[in-house]
Parts: structure tokens; C-alpha cells; sequence
């Protein structure tokens, strides 16, 4: 018989309060593991009953997140995929919708014949199917599950029951629960406190479960003591008792860890030699982070502005191009609406380059291609992403190649100038979940281009979520004034990529750049942008 691995199992949950960095402790711990030689991928198990985020307004849910197989994701799979550089894909993200659609599926089918169709065990029985499904892949030696929302939250109820149906079966060396909370700093009292704390440990054991292991949130370090307060009250050994204390940047939080020594805890629970971990390269990422030796500024123009979830993977695509260039980027969300009753120059003027980002609607569009325009006019780089990249062709149309009545299929129906229109695959569909072009495609570079000159190879993969795109008819025009079409997918039916020669870094791209982009490998293209901002603010500063 071939040798079956013992897939190890590490649950990570939350209390007390949302928005706590469990996603963040996830990537950290499997960061660490994956540093020792381990090979890890972390799942997500989110609560509500939408099968996926991707009809789900940014403002409330943050970005959606694309995998390489199409699948529109929380945005947690995206610190998943920056910390551990390993691409995540459908299977690492579940939802209530899903589950519940599988099982009132096989409800329908009669694969229940007989049966009442409940929560425990149908529910439960699909969710542990779930939570088995990629350690049943031969392919990793620990899953690391983080179960959205908070414990004591109705909805994340059969999420936890299942967990402790696992733990209960796989036993104590091969399933550990890790609990995410927070130890609040309460200023008219002058201490921290580890009520918040203990109760939600309560909550959690009147589920069912122990915690083996607590990662306590706070603003500052915890001291001995209170690790010691909380180890008592809640059954978990002290050195089990994690500081999370806040940090610089997210990207520091593995070594606060490995500090206090998590990943060995952990691999001693689950009986995992402990070898030897390499963090010297993490730790350069993090001293360039927290020391660059100069800044640039970008605009980054859209409409989500209100909410910077909106635009996660973009802030931190960021962050790994400004360490690659020994920058930090000072990223200001500007909404287009603004640029529209401002004028681009006033709310532009002191930047080192403009982002455009991915979008949908026609709110915000003229305020896009004003600041489009005037980065183009006044040769500041300029990046173009999804929508971005589409405005920067009806500005291009507009201004440069006279055609004043340039615009996009999604905003004026009726235009013979739509120099963007409805990709022709799309024009049927009428569902609006899972239905856009969505995951990754090849791309073929021209050369002699910007883009081949950031990526270094003829062919690349990108990941894409759009209906609509270049329309053929205006190639020849665009090109006769200057645009390069520089990235076409393989067929040369579609327009990936754009850019213009006469200009210091003016780059368009139909797909998502920001998805791939990780911690200590930055995307090329964010890579070369905020290099081209970084000459610009120099050339500015000279003169
Ligand atoms: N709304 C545009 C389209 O569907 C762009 C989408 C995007 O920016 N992700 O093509």
C-alpha cells in the first residue's frame, strides 16, 4: 500500500471582535511553517450565505479576490497567496451559500431518500468534507483553517461544530484550535484587560473545544503577568499565550511570532520535527519596509475610495514594489467624482504618478479620463488597471485620435465610437454571479515594449475579471496615433495590454496585476510603475 501522510490540521478562529488580523495570523503561522520546509496552505470558511463575494458591493465586503481558476474569493485568500507566495485556488474558500446549494442539491437529486435534511449532520457533514478536501490531495502537510466572523456569532455555528467533529476525530497530535482575540487597553483604568478574553475562550469550550493556543491582539506588548491571568482562566499552557501586539506593517507580525517562539509551539503539539526555519530574506523585506530611503507619492483615482479594502491587493502591490526599490509609497485614494468638480491639475499636481484601478459603473468615469489626460499631457507615470487601462483608451481615442465621441459599451449602449464594447462571449449572459471573464489567461508581449521590458519573458499568465474589452474596429486608429497595443492574448483577438512610447511609463493592462503580486517577489509591473514614479519625483526634485 503507498505511504498515506498524516495531514496535520490547524483551526484558526476568532472572538471578541471582528476585524482582529486572523487572516493575517493565518498567513504568519503558515508563512513560518512553510519557512521550516513544510508544505501548507491555509483555507477560509466564511459564514454569510452569498455563494461568493463576487455580487457583493466593495464598500461592505472589501476587494474580491480572483484565484488563478477563476474562483471570486474573500480577500483573505490574498494575504494567503502574499505570505506564502503559493497560489490558493475554489477550494480554498467556502462559503454557507455553497454548502447549503450542495446539499439542497443533493437534497433535490434524492440522494436523501428517506431522510429529514438537517444542519447536524447534513451541513456539518459537507462542511467537514470541505474542510478535508485539500488535505486529501497528498499535496500539503498542514491545513491551516480560518473560520470567518466571531465565535458566538449565529452563522459561524455548524463552521465550529464541524471543526470539533474533526479535531474529535483526527485526535489531539493531529488538529489544534488557535484563537484569535483581543486584550483591550482601557485608559481611565491604566492596564489592559483579559475579561474580553476569557469569556470568549468560554464561548468557544461551551462549543466544544479547547483552545490549544491563543494569539491575543492588543495596542501594546502583554506582560508576563497578564499572559499568565490569561493562561490561568482559560486552560492554555503560558508560553501558548501569543503577544499580537500592533506593529509597523503586517509583514512584521511572522516575527513577532517566531519571537515568542509559535511555529515550534505548534510543531511540538502536532508532533512535527522542528526544523530549522529561514527568515533572513523576510526580514530584509521588512528592514526595507520600515526603512526606506526615499518616498513617492501616488494617486490612486476611483470610486470605492471610502473603503481601502476596496483596493487591498493595490496597497499592498505597493508595499512589495517599494521595498524592491527602496521607497516607501505614499498611496492617496482620490475620488474621481472630486477630479471631476476640482480639475485634475489642483488634486494631481503634487503626485509622482496615478493609478487607475479596476472598476464597474459609469460614476466617477470623466474624472478618471480628466486625470488620465493629465498625466499623460504632463508625462506623469501612469498606470492603467481593468478599467483603468479601458479609460485610458477612450481618453487616448478622445484626445489624441479626435474621436470626441470615444466611449465604453458599458456606459453609452447606443455609440458607434465604443472603442470599448461587450467582449462577445458576454453578450448572452444574463446571470450576474461567477459570469465575468475570470481567472488567469496567457498573454503574449510585443516586443520592444514596456511590458516585456518589466516582465523579461515573451509569455505571461495573468488573472482577469471584466465583460467588456478593447473593441478591434479602433486598433488601427489607436495605433496610427501612437497607442502600442503591447500584450494580446494568444489568438491576437484581445487587447491585454497598452502603453504609449513618447511618454516616461504609460501602461495599461485588461487583467489584475495586484493579484499576483507577493511579499518578496513584487509584481513587475508595480515593480517598474513606482520605479518610473520614483525617476519622476527625482527629476521634479533636481529642478
Ligand atoms: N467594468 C469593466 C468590465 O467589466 C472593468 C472591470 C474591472 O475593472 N474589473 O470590463
Amino acid at each position: 500500500m503507498p505511504f498515506k501522510k498524516k495531514v496535520k490540521y490547524i483551526f484558526v478562529t476568532g472572538g471578541v471582535v471582528s476585524s482582529l488580523g486572523k487572516g493575517i495570523t493565518a498567513s504568519s503561522i503558515g508563512l513560518l511553517l512553510k519557512l521550516r520546509g513544510y508544505s501548507v496552505t491555509i483555507q477560509k470558511f466564511d459564514p454569510y450565505i452569498n455563494v461568493d463575494p463576487g455580487t457583493m458591493n466593495p464598500f461592505q465586503h472589501g476587494e474580491v479576490y480572483v484565484t488563478d481558476d477563476g474562483a471570486e474569493t474573500d480577500l483573505d485568500l490574498g494575504h494567503y497567496e502574499r505570505f506564502l507566495d503559493v497560489d490558493m485556488s475554489r477550494a480554498n474558500n467556502t462559503t454557507t451559500g455553497q454548502v447549503y446549494y450542495e446539499v439542497i442539491s443533493r437534497e433535490r437529486r434524492g440522494d436523501f431518500l428517506g431522510a429529514t435534511v438537517q444542519v447536524i449532520p447534513h451541513i456539518t457533514d459537507e462542511i467537514k468534507r470541505r474542510m478535508k478536501f485539500l488535505g486529501e490531495t497528498g499535496k500539503y502537510d498542514i491545513i491551516i483553517t480560518e473560520i470567518g466572523g466571531t465565535v458566538g456569532d449565529i452563522e459561524s455555528l455548524p463552521f465550529i461544530e464541524a471543526m470539533r467533529q474533526i479535531m474529535l476525530e483526527m485526535g489531539r497530535k493531529n488538529a489544534i484550535s488557535i484563537h484569535v482575540t483581543l486584550v483591550p487597553y482601557i485608559s481611565s483604568a491604566g492596564e489592559m484587560k483579559t475579561k474580553p478574553t476569557q469569556h470568549s475562550v468560554k464561548n468557544l469550550l461551551e462549543l466544544g473545544i479547547q483552545p490549544n493556543v491563543l494569539v491575543c491582539r492588543s495596542e501594546n506588548k502583554l506582560s508576563k503577568d497578564i499572559r499568565e491571568k490569561i493562561a490561568l482562566f482559560t486552560n492554555v499552557p503560558k508560553d501558548a499565550v501569543i503577544s499580537a501586539h500592533d506593529c509597523n506593517t503586517i509583514y512584521e507580525v511572522p516575527i513577532v511570532l517566531y519571537e515568542q517562539e509559535l511555529d515550534r509551539i505548534i510543531l511540538e503539539r502536532i508532533k512535527l520535527p522542528d526544523i530549522n526555519v529561514h527568515l533572513d530574506d523576510w526580514r530584509v523585506f521588512v528592514e526595507k519596509i520600515k526603512n526606506p530611503i526615499s518616498e513617492v507619492r501616488i494617486a490612486v483615482c476611483g470610486k470605492y475610495v471610502e473603503n481601502k479594502d476596496a483596493y487591498k491587493s493595490i496597497s499592498e502591490a505597493f508595499i512589495h514594489s517599494g521595498a524592491e526599490n527602496d521607497v516607501r509609497v505614499k498611496a492617496d485614494f482620490i475620488s474621481a467624482e472630486d477630479v471631476e468638480d476640482k480639475g485634475a491639475e489642483k488634486l494631481l499636481k503634487n503626485y509622482d504618478g496615478l493609478l487607475i484601478p479596476g472598476g464597474f459603473g459609469e460614476r466617477g468615469i470623466e474624472g478618471k479620463i480628466l486625470a488620465i489626460k493629465y498625466a499623460r499631457e504632463n508625462k506623469i507615470p501612469f498606470f492603467g488597471i481593468c478599467l483603468g487601462m479601458q479609460c485610458a483608451v477612450i481618453e487616448y481615442a478622445r484626445n489624441v485620435c479626435d474621436i470626441k465621441k470615444a466611449n465604453s459599451a458599458e456606459f453609452t449602449k447606443k455609440n458607434s465610437f465604443n472603442v470599448i464594447h461587450i467582449m462577445p462571449e458576454q453578450i448572452k449572459v444574463k446571470q450576474k454571479g461567477a459570469s465575468m471573464r475570470l481567472g488567469a489567461y496567457p498573454c503574449i508581449l510585443k516586443k520592444k515594449s514596456k511590458a516585456l521590458d518589466a516582465y523579461k519573458k515573451p509569455k505571461i499568465s495573468e488573472r482577469h475579471r471584466h465583460r467588456f474589452e478593447v473593441n478591434n474596429k479602433f486598433r488601427d486608429v489607436l495605433e496610427k496615433n501612437g497607442m502600442v497595443i503591447s500584450g494580446l492574448s494568444p489568438d491576437e483577438k484581445l487587447v491585454e495590454m497598452i502603453e504609449i512610447e513618447d511618454h516616461p511609463w504609460f501602461v495599461g493592462c485588461q487583467f489584475h496585476p495586484e493579484l499576483k503580486s507577493r511579499a518578496t517577489n513584487a509584481h513587475p509591473l508595480f515593480r517598474e510603475f513606482i520605479k518610473a514614479a520614483n525617476e519622476y519625483s527625482q527629476r521634479k526634485n533636481s529642478n
